[in-house]
């Protein structure tokens, strides 16, 4: 998701108390508990668009922090804009290419992780790129706590073919894998919609969605 350039974004971003800065965590990882001030479990979602799920999630759980990060401003402002219409203490942003992240979580801080409809970057040569690759996945491993879940869901097959063949070479296992979640009663109840979601099942896409563990 790429947005046009928004006049004043990166100025909006810079002066918003909802978006900790990366410098700043590049130079503390894990101090997230001090950010919000309590010790409850700290939940992000990678690649999180214009926030809708992750906003809706934060105002489900107000006994969970959550974190979510965006690569870009423009994407990243119309996040900032659903908190200025109803802030939620326990939501945070960082805007940032998730290739940092092990900067800026320390190890095992992460009590879960979101994927949602991440890019798909079809070209092999990119595969390093996709959100759920090996390569991301040994990211994961360093931020995520030992028995803790990572969620991923997505439209496109071939993506999430890709995403379940990297499991077992990364050292993951799945718990949970479907290929048509809003088909599968138990699994869709309490489902919160992303906005790619919401967009891609209204013209009848199948949802496939995974949890897994390691
Ligand atoms: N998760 C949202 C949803 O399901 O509606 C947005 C999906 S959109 C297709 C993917 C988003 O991930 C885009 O906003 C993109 O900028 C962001 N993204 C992709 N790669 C990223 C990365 N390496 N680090 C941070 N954000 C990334």
């Amino acid at each position: 998701m790429r947005l046009r350039n928004i006049r004043g974004s990166r100025e909006t971003i810079a002066e918003s108390n909802y978006v900790v800065h990366e410098e700043i965590m590049f130079k503390q990882p894990g101090k997230w508990h001090e950010i919000f001030g309590n010790n409850n479990p700290i939940h992000i979602e990678i690649g999180m668009g214009k926030g809708q799920f992750i906003h809706a999630l934060a105002k489900l759980h107000p006994e969970i922090n959550y974190v979510g990060i965006e690569k870009y401003s423009s994407v990243l402002l119309r996040a900032i804009q659903k908190m200025d219409a109803e802030e939620l203490p326990n939501l945070k942003f960082l805007r940032m290419d998730a290739e940092d992240i092990t900067k800026v979580f320390g190890k095992h801080e992460v009590d879960k992780i979101y994927l949602n409809f991440s890019d798909p970057w079809p070209k092999d040569r990119h595969a390093k790129r996709r959100l759920p690759s090996r390569e991301f996945l040994a990211r994961y491993n360093e931020i995520l706590k030992p028995d803790s879940r990572l969620e991923f869901k997505t439209d496109n097959r071939p993506l999430f073919d890709f995403a379940v063949e990297e499991l077992e070479p990364a050292g993951w296992k799945a718990e949970v894998i479907t290929y048509d979640l809003h088909a599968d009663e138990k699994l869709v109840e309490g489902n919160i919609m992303t906005e790619y979601e919401a967009k891609f099942s209204s013209m009848g896409n199948p949802i496939c969605k995974y949890i897994i563990y390691r």
